[in-house]
């Protein structure tokens, strides 16, 4: 499989690197501004190949994004300490007018999947500038957002995050919704494994859960600029589901035509991708105050569109 990335910083690299690493790409083509960067990365993460796999990985023009599967959007400007994924937005559109443009110029029928925060109006963004199917184009949405929540209720829970079933929806930011209510662990309802197993899951612990899965990149950005592995591990299983046509459920954020009353908004629920790209959007049960949240997120990312 071909893969572009336009960007070639933390979360562009990053996601090279896995993409490269884990055998997932057969190629990929890094691009940037700074194409000294994407050079040296390119390099760098080459050098690795001895020790895994057989990819080709080069800087080069939009041209040779020509026959890519793939194109990942990474480029724009960080997050910095304090700032919000919104005050990123009009820097951020400047640069993806020009980005669009270049890569439609060399190839019309890529997937195309796009990091940049904030990610729903980015990739609404890219949705109307490109003129590509919905289906083709979305955003990694709360595809990190979920894991992290995977993550805090496998360490509560003692157990493998492979195991939790359960969603992050919404805007990628603070008007995510924790699907508690369909939350499950294997099969089970996660409440009710929880009173079976005898540990606390009362609402102080999931506040403090809440509170961490909301705050995560907050709190990793303070202490280390940016945040990347995370979001490069969703990458590279969104690609590889492409790859392999697997008909795999991700949080990622689409184009919504009318969904439960949400429509003419990106924002995140579970859809099916395959070699495609978006095969369908699911809504799941919720409860009433779950599905309130998440219509009060489209509010949000509604009026962000607006501005
Ligand atoms: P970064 O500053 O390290 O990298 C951005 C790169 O974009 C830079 O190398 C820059 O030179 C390049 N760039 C700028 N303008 C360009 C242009 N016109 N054409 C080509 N390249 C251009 O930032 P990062 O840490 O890699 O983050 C990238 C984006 O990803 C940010 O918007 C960040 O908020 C976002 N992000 C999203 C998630 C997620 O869950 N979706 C997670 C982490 C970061």
């Amino acid at each position: 499989m071909k893969i572009g990335i336009i960007g070639a910083g933390f979360v562009g690299s990053a996601s090279a690197f896995t993409l490269a690493w884990s055998g997932i790409a057969r190629e990929i083509m890094l691009t940037d501004i700074n194409q000294s960067k994407a050079r040296a990365e390119a390099l760098d993460i080459s050098h690795a190949m001895p020790f895994a796999s057989s990819c080709k990985i080069y800087a080069e023009e939009y041209a040779a994004l020509e026959g890519a599967d793939i194109i990942i959007i990474t480029a724009g400007v960080n997050q910095k300490s304090g700032e919000t994924r919104t005050d990123l937005l009009a820097r951020n559109t400047a640069v993806f007018k020009q980005i669009i443009r270049q890569i439609m110029q060399y190839t019309a029928d890529s997937i195309i999947i796009v990091a940049t925060n904030p990610v729903d109006i980015m990739t609404a963004y890219t949705v109307k500038e490109s003129k590509l199917s919905p289906n083709r184009v979305f955003g990694t949405g709360t595809i990190l957002d979920t894991a992290r929540f995977r993550t805090l209720l496998a360490e509560h829970l003692h157990l493998a995050s492979q195991s939790i079933h359960a969603h992050v929806l919404g805007e990628h930011g603070d008007s995510e919704v924790l699907v508690w209510s369909s939350a499950k662990v294997g099969t089970m309802p996660i409440d009710e494994f929880a009173r079976v197993t005898g540990y606390r899951l009362d609402t102080e612990i999931k506040n403090l859960i809440d509170d961490k899965v909301r705050n995560a990149a907050y709190h990793i950005i303070e202490g280390k600029g940016a945040t990347y592995y995370g979001i490069a591990g969703g990458i590279a299983r969104i690609c590889q589901a492409v790859k392999n046509d697997e008909n795999a459920i991700f949080s990622i954020s689409s184009q919504l035509e009318s969904v439960e009353g949400i429509k003419d908004v990106c924002l995140s629920l579970p859809s099916i991708i395959n070699r495609h790209g978006i095969r369908q959007v699911i809504y799941p049960p919720m409860s009433d105050n779950e599905r309130l949240l998440l219509k009060n997120s489209a509010a949000k990312i509604k009026s962000f569109i607006a501005e």
